[in-house]
């Protein structure tokens, strides 16, 4: 199958080199010429594990190639799949579907013969509905499908998450369209994973509902956290106690500073929106992102808590900034509201992060000290904070640590250790929503 990948980001780089790695050839495009002149070169714009070799290989094979100009890739395609961003739009937090409908009018230009036009994007119920009408009025002649497919991958395992996914969703109620679909992902079908096939809006919604509901299962732990730290009870173990719980599950049931990255943030404002706008409001997705929105400076507050109440002219050493592990992304990352919040409060910041230092000069305001390791991060500070739970972070020489820090004062907003270790240690220790312990 020839496939066309408009938008060459997260989700069109993974989803365009597995899909090659599927057998199927694929072309993806993209505006930056930047981006795609790296890729020709044969490097990877983003640090995704696995993705370089995926890449090269392919790239080999002849079935994975990058252009930066749309109409050779749809014309050749049978499948064009939109990948393209929706952050949210300034002002009002509706996803921002500008980038979707200038694909979409390039699309068009370039339909000839059948073609399915998959939104792979996440986008709000209805978009498929007007990507289609965009279109038909383009290419009143054009023979085509409209077709939701939703990613559901993550960054730092996006590779596994698209090869073995949990389902595969597609909206669409074109008898071709599905044939098609079903060609592209056959050989995920021959692995048995599950496929669902629903009406176009149902499939919008699904990418949605799913990740509101993950972003109230963080937000309903972290809100227990803070509960258990005022009544004396362990987070950790209230987890494990629901987790067990089949019908609850253990997943998304890790304390911390709060969700962020490139989707939850989003996705749960705009489907706050959306709800808004058809008069059927979801009250609680629009508290969950209230209260995510306040836990970041919570965050903070528990820091200069930690300090002794006071950062103004105090070093706080933080570990880990991307939003989490495993990716450079820093889009929305808790870090960058804890950054902000300390700064104002007076402290000095060293922060060191194992992939993201390059994205989080981009976005962190100046006057941090960029460091090469957690080691030479915790030098002179009055505080070390592990924001993101690289597994880098999980083993810390705990020795070596207090000697480089100016107090031993350890704030762990992800849980990587033990309170009783990290006090037999010599340190004061504050977890989220376990017992603090004091050296
Ligand atoms: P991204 O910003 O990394 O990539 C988008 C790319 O599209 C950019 O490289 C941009 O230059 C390119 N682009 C924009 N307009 C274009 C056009 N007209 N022609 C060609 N290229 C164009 O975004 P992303 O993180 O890959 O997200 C893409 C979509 O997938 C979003 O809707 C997002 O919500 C969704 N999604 C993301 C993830 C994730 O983990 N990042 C997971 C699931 C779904």
């Amino acid at each position: 199958m020839r496939i066309s990948m408009i938008g060459t980001g997260y989700v069109g780089l993974v989803s365009g080199a597995c899909l090659a790695d599927f057998g199927h050839h694929v072309v993806c495009v993209d505006k930056d010429e930047a981006k795609i002149e790296a890729l020709q070169r044969g490097e990877i714009p983003i640090f995704e594990p696995g993705l370089d070799v995926l890449v090269a290989s392919n790239v080999k094979a002849g079935r994975l190639s990058f252009v930066t100009e749309t109409e050779t890739a749809v014309r050749e395609a049978q499948a064009v799949f939109i990948a393209v961003g929706t952050p949210s739009r300034r002002g009002d937090g509706h996803a921002d579907l500008s980038y979707i409908y200038a694909a979409t009018r390039e699309i068009a230009a370039c339909l000839d013969g059948y073609k399915i036009i998959v939104t792979k994007s996440t986008v709000p119920v209805g978009t498929g509905d007007e990507v289609e009408r965009i279109l038909r009025e383009i290419r009143p002649d054009a023979d085509f499908a409209v077709v939701s497919n939703p990613e559901f991958l993550r960054e730092g395992a996006a590779i596994s998450d698209f090869k073995r996914p949990d389902r595969i969703v597609i909206g669409t109620e074109d008898p071709r369209a599905r044939e098609v679909m079903a060609e592209i992902y056959r050989p995920l079908y021959l692995n048995a994973a599950p496929i669902l096939f629903t009406n176009r809006r149902s499939s919008e919604l699904i990418k949605y509902a799913a990740n509101a509901f993950l972003a109230m299962k963080i937000t309903f732990i972290n809100e227990m956290a803070d509960l258990c730290e005022q009544v004396g009870g362990n987070v950790q173990d209230v987890a494990r106690g629901i987790g067990l719980d089949n019908r609850i599950g253990p997943k998304f049931l890790h304390p911390g500073p709060g969700y962020g990255g490139s989707c939850f943030p989003k996705d749960t404002l705009a489907l706050v929106r959306t709800a808004t706008e058809f008069g059927t409001p979801l009250r609680i997705v629009e508290t969950v992102v209230g209260v995510n929105d306040a836990r970041k400076a919570h965050m903070a507050r528990k820091v200069v808590a930690a300090a002794g109440g006071d950062v103004r002219g105090k070093t706080v050493a933080m570990l880990g900034l991307t939003f989490k592990p495993n990716t450079d992304d820093m889009r929305e990352a808790p870090s960058i509201a804890i950054v902000h919040s300390l700064l104002d409060k007076g402290a000095r910041l060293r922060v060191y992060d194992p992939e993201g230092m390059d994205e989080a000069r981009k976005v962190m305001p100046e006057g941090l000290v960029y460091t090469s390791g957690p080691y030479e991060c915790a030098e002179g500070a009055d505080v070390l904070v592990i924001v993101t739970e690289w597994d880098a972070f999980r083993a810390l020489d705990l020795e070596r640590l207090k000697t480089l820090l100016k107090k031993p004062v350890f704030v762990d907003l992800r849980n990587l250790y033990r309170p009783d270790e990290l006090k037999r240690h010599g340190f004061d220790y504050v977890g989220v929503g376990v017992p603090a312990s004091g050296a």
